[in-house]
């Protein structure tokens, strides 16, 4: 057995532009745009980026919550896009996700009984007496109480739904959990609790996580490797600590830049990534940074760079970036 979960390779999510009476195709969003890299087992991988750039879609089609337009997801080793019957649902118990939204996620009709007992149900597992018991040991295995079974999600703070979340999530004992801007809904002072429990379920548990943030800091807090998504692609992905001491790809260099930082007891004033994300309907060609990078070239207009390794002391640094690459001057 590899020692990748998960392995994601050439993944395309397109939506479909219908226009008119007739609804007619008439372009696509290209939100995940050729997409290849693996997870490997008991890692957390980071997944970063300005908002629209296609992270949370990713994460959806990895889970299959959005179809897959082309690609391959290989999972434990098993063709997840492929697979059916009692495969699939066995992939199906191994995936999960939390979400950003703890209000949204949870359906405040529910009591937090039938929303933990919900997992159970759809995969036939236990008898009802055993889903309370495991029911309540999940509610206190992310720090609340037994007690709180037979209430509502109305009645607890964010936080606190956000662990009803994440205790949902891990109820099948799943091996993978894409966790979607878990904490950003969240105020600043919950946030750091809901990631020290994703960090200690992980070693209790086992887990392996994509986690998906727009927020640099908390994916230096949490994260082993980061990959870093601008506009439907991979532009960089590096172990966390290449990434922030030594980043390669002027997109990644420009959002680092972003971080407010205190300094020498001061803070210093956050510098904005010039320009706005461009539309994915319409991409800039070649590398599509590079109407707003500072050091474009004439190739980077032209052709698009493969995310490539670059040194030999540094294997598992990889970017796609002219800078780095051989290329044609253009005269
Ligand atoms: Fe900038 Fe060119 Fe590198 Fe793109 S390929 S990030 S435009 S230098």
């Amino acid at each position: 057995m590899t020692d990748n979960l998960l392995e994601i390779k050439n993944l395309k999510k397109y939506f479909p532009i219908k226009k008119g009476l007739l609804l007619r195709e008439v372009g696509q969003v290209k939100a995940v745009d050729d997409i290849s890299f693996s997870i490997r087992r008991g890692e957390t991988l980071g997944l970063v980026g300005e908002s629209g750039c296609g992270k949370s879609t990713l994460g959806r089609a990895i889970i299959r919550l959005y179809e897959p337009t082309a690609g391959e997801i290989q999972f434990n080793g098993a063709d997840f896009l492929r697979a059916k019957g009692s495969n699939l649902r066995k992939i199906r118990k191994d995936i999960q996700m939390i979400f950003q939204d703890p209000y949204a996620s949870l359906d405040p009709r529910m009591t937090v009984g039938q929303v933990l007992t919900q997992p159970f149900e759809i995969h036939g597992l236990l008898n009802s007496q055993q889903r309370l018991d495991r029911v309540k040991d999940l509610l206190q295995i992310v720090g609340l109480k037994a007690s709180h079974v037979n209430r509502y999600p109305h009645e607890f703070s964010g936080g606190q739904r956000q662990r009803i979340s994440i205790a949902r999530a891990i109820a099948l004992e799943p091996k993978l959990i894409i966790a979607d801007e878990p904490v950003s809904a969240l105020d600043v002072s919950i946030q750091a609790q809901i990631l020290n429990l994703l960090k200690d379920l992980q070693q209790k548990l086992k887990l392996t996580y994509l986690f998906i943030s727009h927020d640099l800091s908390v994916i230096e807090h949490l994260c082993d490797r980061v990959a870093v998504m601008y506009l439907g692609k991979i532009v960089e992905l590096a172990p966390r600590e290449q990434l922030f001491s030594n980043p390669e790809h002027p997109y990644t260099q420009a959002l680092l830049a972003a971080i407010p930082r205190v300094a020498e007891g001061k803070k210093q004033i956050k510098k904005s990534l010039a320009g706005e994300v461009p539309s994915p309907i319409n991409p800039p060609p070649g590398c599509t940074f590079h109407p707003r990078c500072a050091k474009k070239m004439d190739v980077c207009g032209l052709k698009i760079p493969d995310l490539k390794n670059h040194s030999a002391m540094t294997h598992d640094h990889r970017t796609a970036c002219w800078l780095y690459q051989p290329h044609e001057k253009e005269s």
